[in-house]
């Protein structure tokens, strides 16, 4: 077999973050193929064959690719409504709009959302999708070929709803499936497209929605179906009061007992938001490893609350960090979400260090690629992990008097990301796409908002 060819990355700042949270003021990575073959201080090593490439990355820090944990690409359509909102406020409002989109508006929608995260360093992606009208076409479909397309490695977690207006849920009648066609469709979602090898590009979770929109068997059987098909769990949990209010009224006790009840604490599950989580909540997810994927910007749009983020890290949770859907979290990038965490964090405990610029970089790489289950694959830089990596340009106006790159990275302003790759492969330079055209995607999304406003009489 011929030998992979070989990219050299060097005279850059890099923040492995691996175990010992490893860094190097001035070295070099190599990438081999679709891996990360060495990395260290200094110059890369000489002599190296098959060379195609060699990055003189003088001013920028490399960093794993970021990875986002939560996401709704559809809701990229239905952007700048119901500002003013709380959640169920909120999601009463747009659910009839949701409930009217087709094949055409998600495939823009989950270009426009892919591309704006991409463009920002996020080289795994993921797609919380739950809302399936009748007719609608080939959803799953249409937003794993737009990530397959753009070449960004992505999760798709495959939605349901099934408890409506009608049986005491939240969501109108029209907008669920039924308990039999929601677990079908999940199975034959994660039968054509869930990869389980090592350096995967498509993977498939089974995630009904929320305590508040699923019924309990769709919950129970649906852990057993994803445990039975060795794929992971997800879904929304402990979001706001009000929802904790739900549970009590209908269950008889709080969302995480709920969740325990119906076989959702687990290593293989990690659950949106957690922001209402008392002490022996956090517990549970520490004694089973669930995971916890952290929202910020969501949860400050929505007045949801404050995620103890810094009690979870200290209990053992594995937490990453999430956009959230765009119907509120309108800019859908996720490096913002850095230093929205950190300073979100520092507000919700009333402590100056509760999260360090380092550990808000950790939620963002590895501590995603955790809780989506690929920490052995991507999330640090290390060899033999695959190549994912982002080179975020320190040297301009915005960052260039601050000494240390980390530092700059998360408090500082966005940073521009000169180059990042996916599987060895670059697909972002100088901040625009390579894999997609960005301004028809802007067009497209522009023209299918319109068109859903129109079909939703909005
Ligand atoms: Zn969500």
């Amino acid at each position: 077999m011929a030998a992979p060819q070989r990219i050299v990355i060097e005279n850059c700042a890099i923040a492995t973050v691996d175990a010992d949270d490893t860094e190097y003021a001035n070295g070099h990575v190599v990438v081999a193929g679709n891996r990360i073959e060495a990395l260290g201080a200094g110059k890369a090593p000489e002599g190296l064959e098959n060379v195609v490439r060699r990055i003189d990355a003088t001013g920028h820090l490399v960093t794993p690719g970021l990875v986002n944990t939560h996401h709704h690409y559809y809701q990229w359509i239905t952007r700048g409504l119901a500002t003013d909102h709380n959640l169920f406020d909120w999601l009463v409002a747009l659910y009839p709009t949701w409930a009217r989109i087709d094949e055409q508006m998600v495939r823009a929608a989950a270009q426009g959302s892919l591309a704006m995260m991409a463009r920002g360093g996020v080289t795994t992606a993921m797609d919380h999708h739950y809302v399936f009208p009748h007719g609608s076409g080939d959803l799953s479909g249409a937003i794993i070929g737009a990530a397959r397309d753009m070449a960004v490695r992505f999760t798709l977690a495959r939605g349901s709803m099934d408890r409506s207006e009608k049986d005491g849920g939240l969501p109108p009648d029209f907008a669920v499936e039924t308990l039999e066609g929601a677990l079908a469709a999940t199975e034959e979602t994660v039968r054509q497209h869930h990869d389980a090898s090592f350096d995967a590009m498509t993977q498939v979770a089974v995630a009904p929605c929320s305590p508040f929109s699923v019924s309990t068997e769709l919950l129970t059987q649906g852990a057993e179906l994803a445990r039975h098909l060795g794929v992971r769990l997800h879904t929304h949990g402990s979001e706001t009061v009000e929802e904790e209010q739900f549970c009590k009224e209908l269950f008889g006790m709080g969302p995480t007992d709920y969740f325990e009840s119906t076989g959702w604490l687990g290593a293989d599950v990690w659950m949106a938001h957690c922001v209402h989580m008392n002490d022996s909540d956090i517990a549970a997810f520490a004694r089973t490893k669930t995971g916890v994927a952290h929202c910020p910007s969501s949860n400050a749009r929505l007045a949801a609350g404050i995620a103890r983020v810094p009690d979870m890290l200290a209990a053992g949770v594995p937490v990453g960090l999430g956009v959230d859907g765009t119907a509120s979290n309108e800019s859908g990038e996720l490096h913002t979400e850095l230093r929205n965490a950190l300073l979100i964090n520092r507000l919700g405990a009333h402590r100056e260090a509760a999260l360090n610029a380092r550990q808000a970089l950790r939620l963002g790489t590895y501590g995603g690629a955790q809780v989506l289950g690929r920490s052995a694959e991507i999330g640090s830089l290390e060899p033999g992990k695959l190549a994912d990596l982002v080179l975020w340009n320190l040297d301009t106006l915005a960052h260039a008097s601050i000494a240390d790159p980390v530092t700059a990275l998360v408090f500082g302003a966005a940073a521009p990301v000169t180059a990042s790759f996916v599987n060895g492969r670059q697909i972002v330079e100088n901040s625009r796409l390579l894999t997609a055209d960005e301004d028809a995607i802007a067009r497209s999304t522009r023209t299918e908002a319109r068109r859903l406003a129109e079909i939703a009489g909005r």
